[in-house]
């Protein structure tokens, strides 16, 4: 079995002023050396990649975006770039959040296409999937990983799994307090490997695989030391340095 890389990726959503996030990276920053061997991204607002890309310099901690456009460039009104993300300095992407699933109704086929778009220029995807509650009690838990999964391999092609990383994230568990145990955490992790190995076996052994809903300092560990878990999309214990960096540690 291959050795993968932690990785911990903030996910900074829709918070934070100028004001607040130069202390915050500044006290990331200063910590980041102790005990940590994950790789760490940080995902700001749009508007603030240029500054956080700033504060990021020298740290060994790198940038990502929340979203992109499927788009190369064009009359998109609002919308922002896989080039522009570059230009910024951006190595990492979100596509197909929860959120932007939920509230901004972005499709199975959307995701893929943001997928494809962030591999084709050279962004490694974060690959958000997960279920509801009600589907999780239906016992559907597995089929919709499975569709999600499917249409972005579909489209996309098994190899652009090379570049990328996935993020289950159940959405019961998003900002909600209610983390998987690590066991469902697992269970699910292992469900995707299996599912990418049935296309590809060293696509499926390497890939990292991060969970994310509710990660705090608290059970950061118990879920990472899971055999399928490469680490955590991290939303509201992200905004807390201290928070952040002992998940960063649990790593
Ligand atoms: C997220 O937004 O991806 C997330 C996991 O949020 P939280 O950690 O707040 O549940």
């Amino acid at each position: 079995m291959t050795k993968r890389q932690p990785l911990v990726a903030a996910n900074w959503k829709m918070n934070g002023t100028l004001a607040t996030i130069r202390p915050l990276v500044a006290a990331i920053s200063a910590g980041i050396n102790e005990g940590v061997r994950a790789e760490i991204a940080i995902c700001p607002p749009y508007v603030y990649l240029a500054e956080v890309a700033g504060l990021l310099e020298n740290t060994g901690m790198l940038l990502g975006a929340q979203n992109l456009s499927r788009h190369d460039s064009g009359a998109y009104t609002g919308e922002i770039s896989s080039a522009m993300l570059l230009e910024y300095g951006c190595r990492f992407v979100i596509v197909g959040h929860s959120e932007r699933r939920s509230l901004y109704g972005e499709t199975d086929a959307l995701v893929a296409d943001k997928f494809t778009q962030a591999i084709k220029s050279g962004l490694k995807p974060i690959l958000c999937i997960g279920e509801y509650l009600e589907e999780r009690e239906a016992c559907d838990t597995d089929n919709v990983i499975a569709r999600q999964l499917d249409a972005v391999i579909t489209k996309c092609g098994i190899e652009s799994f090379e570049q990328a990383v996935i993020a289950y994230e159940p959405v019961w568990a998003i900002g909600t307090g209610m983390t998987a145990t690590p066991e469902q955490a697992q269970e699910v992790h292992a469900f995707i490997r299996l599912r990418l190995a049935r296309h590809d076996e060293k696509v499926a052994d390497t890939i990292r695989i991060l969970y994310g809903g509710s990660v705090k300092a608290t059970n950061a560990k118990d879920l990472f030391t899971m055999a399928d878990i490469d680490g955590g999309l991290i939303g509201g214990a992200s905004l807390d340095a201290n928070d952040f960096l002992a998940i960063c540690r649990a790593a």
